[in-house]
């Protein structure tokens, strides 16, 4: 059997950032250390951490008073600050700066009197996170169908942002529902979709149509993994989503000659190295790497983690 890596695939630059903050806040803090949500949709990352001390909480209320809390990749609405504040608590802002840019032009746009649509998935944390920095200036549209019912009129000062994660394809069809209701309705000064998405959605998208079979690496409350998942199904090539080895069916590879395997931005390598090891050892066959886009990105660690590592211990 042919094995296609797709490249680039697996961890982001905010991913890689996220996990280093908790590593160098469990050397300082020691444990228990506190993180507001996974830190990254990953199940494996999470287990990892739960190993090593960390407590996940999805509410403040459940951070004892003076503890540190990090804040996930998705990014937190100000009530969480506010409400890690208001108990004492030292906070470390893992954040995406990508995320945080999205929330940066929320605020500056209902400053300035925009209604903001927001594309994107509700519930999701991200979503939940920006939509906190100007609730009462911010619709979340998740479809074409929703632009319909929209309340607002062609006289509305609109400006549509997205969630970092969507599908380029989908987020095509809404925006373009959006500017078809609304001609007037404004961009962000960016693309809002991030370079770590759109890069490993073109990888699939270029590598797919030539596998039978694709998987893709990551946890089913991974949104930029589901995506890769839905664009191959999309293009006509059928595609799972594991999280790792464990959850192979191999009825799935009856009359497979090529498989593309990927991962998305919060999956670990060695999740991919053992499910290819297992195919290799299973099937035989060659193993391809398909370079479509290069990164170099790169974050550094936020301010609060460094003033942390430099007080005296
Ligand atoms: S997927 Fe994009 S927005 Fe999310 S953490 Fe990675 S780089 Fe940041």
């Amino acid at each position: 059997m042919k094995i296609l890596l797709a490249n680039p695939r697996g961890f982001c630059a905010g991913v890689n950032m996220a996990i280093q903050c908790v590593e160098e806040a469990l050397k300082i803090v020691g444990s228990p250390l506190y993180v507001y949500h996974e830190i990254v949709h990953n199940r494996h990352v999470v287990n990892r951490f739960v190993k090593l001390g960390v407590v996940f909480v999805d509410s403040i209320d459940q951070v004892p008073a003076r503890s540190t809390v990090v804040f996930s990749a998705h990014g937190v609405s100000p009530a969480v600050r506010a409400s890690a504040l208001s108990r004492g608590c030292s906070m470390i802002d893992a954040t995406c700066p990508l995320v945080t840019k999205v929330h940066m032009e929320a605020i500056r746009y209902a400053k300035q009197g925009f209604k903001i649509l927001l594309v994107g998935h509700a519930g999701h944390d991200e979503v939940v996170g920006t939509v906190g920095e100007a609730p009462d200036a911010i619709t979340i549209v998740d479809s074409a169908d929703q632009v319909e019912k929209l309340p607002f009129t062609q006289q509305d000062r609109l400006v549509y942002l997205t969630q970092t994660t969507l599908s380029m394809d989908d987020a095509r069809v809404i925006i373009d529902a959006i500017r078809k209701r609304y001609p007037q309705v404004k961009a962000p000064p960016s693309d809002d979709i991030c370079y770590a998405t759109t890069n490993r959605q073109l990888a699939v998208r270029e590598i797919a149509q030539n596998a039978d079979l694709v998987l893709v690496v990551g946890s089913k409350n991974s949104s930029n993994s589901v995506r890769l998942t839905e664009i191959s199904q999309n293009g006509g090539t059928r595609a799972y989503l594991v999280d790792d080895v464990s959850e192979i069916d191999h009825a799935w590879f009856n009359g497979v000659n090529t498989v593309l395997v990927t991962a998305g931005a919060s999956a670990p390598e060695h999740l991919v190295e053992e499910i290819v090891d297992d195919l290799v050892k299973r099937y035989g066959g060659t193993i391809e790497e398909l370079h479509v886009v290069d990164e170099d990105m790169h974050f550094e660690l936020p301010r609060s983690l460094r003033v942390l590592r430099s007080q005296p211990a």
